[in-house]
């Protein structure tokens, strides 16, 4: 089994129980749950990648705007399954193409698009890391 970070973003945060319910649906296990609000010093550092990019500032602006969820999702090929359960980064995208996924439900456009998944084996081990520091990463 692999695992996966999952966070519910502040535009979904009052939808949380219905994600969470979907999460356990599809068989994942969550082994880790958290709700924290993030100062915009520890946002930046989570999406320091993003850095410089036009969007960065106001992607930190919404990522603070409220508490979030963190997750730790666990199953078979954990990763790639839960970005395929997410749909598409932007949610107005995923409205048309991939209207059953968790962006299309309880997201709004590119950037309110309600959950965020790892995108890799390394990423998951760091942002597990990141906000769940006491956890074994196999
Ligand atoms: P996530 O990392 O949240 O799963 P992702 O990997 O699909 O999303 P990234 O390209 O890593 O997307 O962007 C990180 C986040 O930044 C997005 O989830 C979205 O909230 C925001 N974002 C990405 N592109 C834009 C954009 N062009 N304008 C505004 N916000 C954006």
């Amino acid at each position: 089994v692999e695992r996966a970070l999952a966070l519910i973003k502040p535009d979904a945060v009052n939808k949380a129980d219905d994600i969470e319910a979907i999460i356990l649906n599809h068989g994942f296990s969550i082994l880790q749950k958290r709700r924290v609000t993030l100062t915009a010093e520890q946002c930046s550092d989570f999406y320091s990648e993003h850095y410089g990019k036009k969007f960065f500032p106001s992607l930190v602006a919404f990522m603070t705007s409220g508490p979030i969820v963190a997750m730790v999702l666990s199953k078979e090929n954990a990763i790639q399954q839960w970005r395929e359960l997410i749909g598409p980064t932007n949610s107005t995208v995923a409205k048309e193409t991939h209207p059953d996924s968790i962006r299309a439900f309880f997201g709004s456009n590119e950037q309110k698009n309600a959950v965020h998944g790892s995108d890799s084996v390394v990423s998951a081990e760091r942002e597990i890391r990141f906000f769940f520091p006491n956890c074994i990463v196999e």
